[in-house]
């Protein structure tokens, strides 16, 4: 497979552009070589300016349920734009996409819009923080919740429960605020509860997708849930990769538990950039203008946008089976790897959930961000390079989530897994 064009096009951007991407795992960092430059998408592949046409497992990192130029979302969006591609002022759109979402979310009774889910889950902890007057929050490690000053706060040393930056730039100042537990595992988050009594919120991402994928056990959600509420602690679910992806209901879908705010992005927008977040009444009026909270978007709720995700939503609500055969799919795929690994000797650890799965070389089951981190990075790196050049587009990172969309087909599986099967002989 040649990669001329792109080799060149890197080269370029990186003139211009730090590190010639506008996000970073963009430019291929953990798994070597040069990152295909993107002519277009069709359905269930990509193909890069060279002309390499590869089964996309990515899918714009989880927005594309339905693939690429999709006829349904591609003619919501020409019809709007049509009338103009941004007012700065409320159209009906905004009311219709939040209405889906207040129906479809029980959690959910109002929702304001962002253009991403940065932007959702910065928000929601400031109004988090608002509506309890308190200043401390607790993550977990491994999990992302996009790149704000209080969020990019990750695996300090084993024993640290106070967050240090991650980041030059971020203050530590704004770390210490952010105390940090393991996922999985109720105990590391009583002990956050000991050490501080200003704790305004939990935010988890109920099913990570940030470290692989990594679901939370329920009788984790179900104590963590009791903990929040024994200590006056909001509990925020992040389901900007989640929703719309693990159910239609995202993991609440899937768990008894019930968040206090809710945070969405990726599939709401179709593509288009926005993000979400949404919770109870009493929660969501301390926002401004209805309240002292501040948060505001000058393109927020942009019609085009609004328009994508609203094709894209409908389309999932009118067909609800789309979730058992792309789970079905899911499985196809992970079973096909992790049978081709067992065959070659080499461990594997495959989770799906809805369209989204996980695989990790590791050869114990993986619940937390140490766990995830003992995986072979670099047997990953040999995998992912060895796809990528069969025309397998897999995530760039050990770390990351893979997504079926309604247009990778069996077909298409069989083909992955037939390849995989090859390359994995190579990596014994
Ligand atoms: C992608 C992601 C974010 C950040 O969203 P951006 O649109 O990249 O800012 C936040 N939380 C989770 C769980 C995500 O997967």
């Amino acid at each position: 497979m040649k990669h001329t064009k792109s080799i060149e096009a890197y080269a370029e951007a990186k003139k211009v552009i730090p590190g010639g991407v506008d996000s970073p795992v963009r430019a291929f960092g953990s798994v070597g070589g040069t990152p295909p430059f993107i002519e277009r998408g069709e359905g269930g592949y990509l193909v890069d300016i060279d002309g390499n046409r590869y089964v996309d497992f990515v899918q714009s990192w989880g927005p594309l349920i339905f693939g690429h130029c999709d006829p349904t979302v591609e003619a919501a969006v020409i019809e709007t734009l049509r009338r103009g591609l941004s007012f700065g002022a409320p159209t009906l759109l905004e009311t219709e996409l939040a209405k889906e979402i207040v129906e479809l979310f029980p959690a959910i009774d109002k929702v304001r819009f962002v253009n991403s889910g940065t932007e959702a889950v910065m928000s929601a902890i400031r109004l988090a923080r608002g509506f309890t007057g308190r200043d401390d929050i607790v993550k977990f490690k491994g999990c992302y919740h996009g790149h704000s000053d209080s969020l990019l706060v990750q695996a300090g040393s084993g024993a640290a429960t106070f967050g240090a930056p991650n980041s030059p730039g971020v203050p530590g100042d704004f770390a210490k605020h952010t105390l940090l537990a393991d996922y999985n595992d109720i105990e590391s988050v009583k002990r956050c509860f000991e050490a501080s009594d200003n704790i305004a919120c939990v935010v988890i991402e109920p099913i990570a997708g940030n470290m692989g994928l990594v679901p939370a056990d329920e009788e984790f959600l179900k104590e963590l849930r009791e903990l929040c509420d024994a200590n006056g602690a909001l509990l925020i679910f992040d389901e900007v990769m989640s929703g719309f992806r693990a159910s239609l209901t995202g993991a609440q879908g899937l768990t008894e538990v019930k968040p206090d705010l809710v945070t969405l992005g990726k599939v709401i927008g179709g593509g288009m950039p926005v993000g979400a977040f949404g919770g109870r009444t009493d929660i969501m009026s301390k926002l401004s203008p209805e309240g002292p909270v501040y948060q505001a978007g000058t393109l927020s709720g942009n019609p085009v946008a609004m328009a994508a995700g609203l094709a894209q939503i409908r389309q999932l609500k009118a067909d609800v089976a789309i979730y058992e055969v792309l789970q079905m799919r899911a499985e196809r795929l992970v079973n096909g790897l992790k049978s081709a690994a067992d065959d070659n000797g080499i461990p594997l650890q495959v989770d799906v959930r809805g369209s989204m799965f996980g695989f990790f070389f590791n050869d114990r089951p993986v619940k937390n961000f140490d766990d995830a981190l003992n995986s072979d990075t670099d047997r990953f790196a040999k995998f992912h390079q060895a796809m990528l050049d069969r025309g397998f587009y897999f995530a760039c990172s050990q770390f990351e989530t893979g997504f079926i969309s309604t247009k990778t087909t069996d077909v298409m599986i069989d083909e992955t897994i037939r390849n995989a099967r090859e390359v994995m002989g190579t990596l014994k």
